[in-house]
Formats: C-alpha cells, structure tokens, sequence
C-alpha cells in the first residue's frame, strides 16, 4: 500500500479514537507509517541506491502496470519480516497487554498490516479474474 494512503488512514483513526490525547494519536500513526521503512532499507540494500529520491521514484513506478517493453527492474514487495502480521501482532498484542502505553502501537501496526493485507488480496483477485492476454 502507499505511503501516503498509510499516512492518511492512520492519522484519521488515530484523531477518531485519541481526539483528546496527542501521545497516544502520535504513536499510533507512527506505528502505522514508520513501519513501511523496511521497504527502503530492502531497497537500499538490494539496488545499492540509499538515496530517498531514488526509492520513491521506484516506489512510483512499481505501482503502474508493467508496460511492453519496460525492461527497468523490478525487486518484488520489500517486505520484512516487520510485515509479516503473525509473526508482528502477537508479539505487539502481548507487550501491549503487558504495558498499556504501547496499545497505540499495537493498534496502529494492527491497522497498517490490515491495509497492506487487504490491498494484498485485492491485487490476487484482480489477477485472478483478469482476462488471459491474446495469442
Ligand atoms: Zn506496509
């Protein structure tokens, strides 16, 4: 999912469910955006580009449709283990039990790895019912 769709949806829930408390509000949409720089460290690590300008250009054109003759490379999700949602929620969901102050935290990694998930399934079913090309 974007970023900047990642930043928007967190610092909406984060002011409907902390409209009086700015702390928690704060650690929410950090959690919910903060996460994604996995990606650019994958990316850095993978391209050898750690210029920020460089990962957003590739972070605008890897989400276009692959055009005939586009032969720019391409280096799949850049996803961490940071993304992997049964790895991350229990672990986040049994400190914040533990430690009331990070439930924003939690809450916030919880709505961020929803929205890459379901942006996930979105894409397989749009795959899944796309014509198959001419021959
Ligand atoms: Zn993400």
């Amino acid at each position: 999912m974007r970023l900047r769709t990642h930043l928007w949806t967190s610092t909406l829930t984060a002011l409907l469910l902390y409209p009086r408390k700015p702390l928690p509000a704060v650690l929410f949409t950090s959690a919910g955006v903060l996460i994604d720089l996995d990606h650019l460290l994958i990316y850095g690590w993978r391209t050898g580009d750690w210029s920020l300008v460089g990962a957003i250009g590739y972070n605008r054109y890897r989400h276009r449709t692959l055009a005939p003759g586009d032969t720019r490379p391409r280096y799949g999700k850049l996803r961490s283990w940071l993304h992997q949602p049964l790895l991350v929620l229990p672990t986040v969901w049994i400190l914040a039990r533990r430690r009331s102050a990070l439930r924003p935290v939690a809450w916030g990694l919880t709505l961020h790895l929803a929205l890459d998930l379901t942006e996930d399934w979105l894409r397989w079913i749009q795959r899944w019912n796309r014509p198959a090309p001419p021959h």
